[in-house]
């Protein structure tokens, strides 16, 4: 089993202000986070940055992963070390994802930039079904979707301040490398956790 936060912005992402390297940092210290998905507003640069700087640690995995912003909301993709083109419709990332084998993820689909009810038009992988930035409400509606939908929770802590990482992470039934952790959560081998609760 591995935990991992499936949900942090670098500053490559205009609106957060962590660093590469302070996310590597931290990672290879975490007592027991190994894992991370960068997860960066529609661009891989933080991600190429981490993975490259993560390259001479050992035990610690880095998941490429995008935010793309549809004019419907956010949805994140797992897996992919490519970004898609701009204006796309939600058929459009869902075929971009599939097309690369990525996973799906709705990231806080009743927040403001969330996808909401259009998300029983997507073919999504998961739910993440705990957020630290969405209400207790919003929360509790994403896990109620996810159930309704019969699809795997995960979690991430959707930082983008340093003192935002590690509030919320997600357990991974699968050995540390990205294609298992993918395949573990199509699988719904996963626990979405709070790092807040003990
Ligand atoms: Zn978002
Ligand atoms: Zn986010």
């Amino acid at each position: 089993m591995i935990r991992i936060d499936l949900h942090v912005h670098t500053n490559f992402s205009g609106d957060a202000t962590i660093s590469p390297k302070f996310i590597v940092n931290q990672l290879y210290s975490h007592l027991f986070i190994k894992g991370i998905a960068i997860t960066d507003h529609d661009t891989l640069e933080g991600y190429n940055h981490v993975r490259k700087l993560a390259a001479t640690y050992e035990d610690i995995l880095i998941i490429p992963g995008i935010e793309v912003s549809t004019r419907w909301g956010h949805i994140n993709i797992l897996g992919v070390e490519e970004k898609p083109g701009d204006w796309l419709t939600i058929d459009g990332v869902v075929d971009f994802a599939r097309e690369r084998g990525g996973v799906i993820v709705i990231p806080h689909p009743y927040r403001g930039s969330g996808i909401g009810e259009r998300m029983s038009n997507i073919p999504a992988d998961a739910i993440e079904v705990f957020n630290p930035h969405s209400t207790y409400e919003q929360n509790k509606m994403a896990e109620k979707l996810a159930r309704a939908k019969n699809l795997p929770g995960v979690a991430g802590s959707d930082a983008h301040d340093p003192n935002e990482m590690w509030t919320a992470y997600t357990e991974v039934e699968a050995e540390p490398s990205v294609e298992a952790v993918l395949n573990a959560i199509r699988r719904g081998l996963t626990k979405a956790k709070s790092a807040r609760q003990p």
